[in-house]
């Protein structure tokens, strides 16, 4: 269904389910009776062994997964659901969150022009922004990211010279997608949300296209979280090389800095 003809969620609810219901298949037995009733939301993990639903759509439909909720998969031992009424959001899918969509890594790279090139793994491929001034934990700061070719996978570990300058690898770890649109499809329309798990660059962020073309350009901003560093800038707190340590200057022999 296009998302024009979709009809607007009638209800949305919240709801906290405790018991023996982490590590026993909730998430995915959820995700199923989820897409049998085509409700969208989403269910993850709580920090406190409970498991957090959100849910929208039609009234039945919403009613019937929470009735799913207080049984769950066989292995559950439900000992109480907690649902909310909460306003509808738009969600287009129902995903399982909080876990990782794949590999995320930040090169810092001294070319033409210095910049940072951010790559999401997305299908098997690097899907790649090159960010000037760098990534920012500050919310504040709104970074452009302009879109470059995909790259393969296997230059994610790449750090060494390169024709004038050189690449060092700044930041990499897991990356959890986020937001009311399923990816690539998120990428595509231009409005995408992620959480990173780096050494560095750590909560979630959003990139939104703001100029199409055949070099888009994108905003780059942290979102306001727990991770969230206000008037900090994490590229010059943190100018190492998670793999070497060493910085990109002391890698190219001070030829850049
Ligand atoms: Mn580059």
């Amino acid at each position: 269904m296009s998302p024009s003809a979709r009809p607007k969620a009638a209800a949305a609810a919240r709801a906290t389910v405790r018991g023996r219901v982490q590590g026993v298949g909730f998430r995915d037995a959820t995700l199923r009776r989820a897409r049998e009733l085509g409700v969208m939301g989403w269910v993850r993990n709580g920090p406190d062994g409970e498991v957090l639903v959100h849910v929208e759509g039609d009234v039945p439909a919403v009613a019937e997964l929470l009735v799913f909720l207080h049984d769950g998969p066989p292995a559950a031992v439900v000992d109480g659901v907690e649902p909310e009424t909460v306003k509808p959001e738009g969600h287009e899918q129902f995903a399982v969150r909080g876990v990782p969509a794949g590999v995320f890594v930040v090169q810092e790279h001294q070319a033409t022009a210095h910049h940072y090139d951010l790559r999401l793994e997305v299908d098997g491929v690097m899907r790649s922004w090159a960010v000037p001034k760098g990534p920012s934990l500050d919310p504040a700061a709104k970074r452009l990211a302009v879109q470059v070719p995909d790259h393969a996978l296997a230059h994610n570990t790449f750090e060494g010279p390169l024709g004038d300058g050189g690449v060092i690898v700044w930041d990499r770890g897991t990356y959890e997608q986020g937001g009311r649109v399923p990816w690539p499809e998120a990428l595509d329309r231009g409005h995408a949300v992620f959480v990173l798990h780096g050494e560095k660059l750590r909560g979630g962020f959003a990139l939104q296209r703001t100029r199409d073309g055949p070099k888009p350009q994108w905003l780059l901003v942290k979102r306001r979280d727990q991770e969230a560093r206000s008037g900090s800038d994490v590229v010059t707190e943190r100018p190492e090389s998670v793999v070497s340590g060493a910085t990109l200057a002391e890698l190219t022999g001070d030829q850049v800095g």
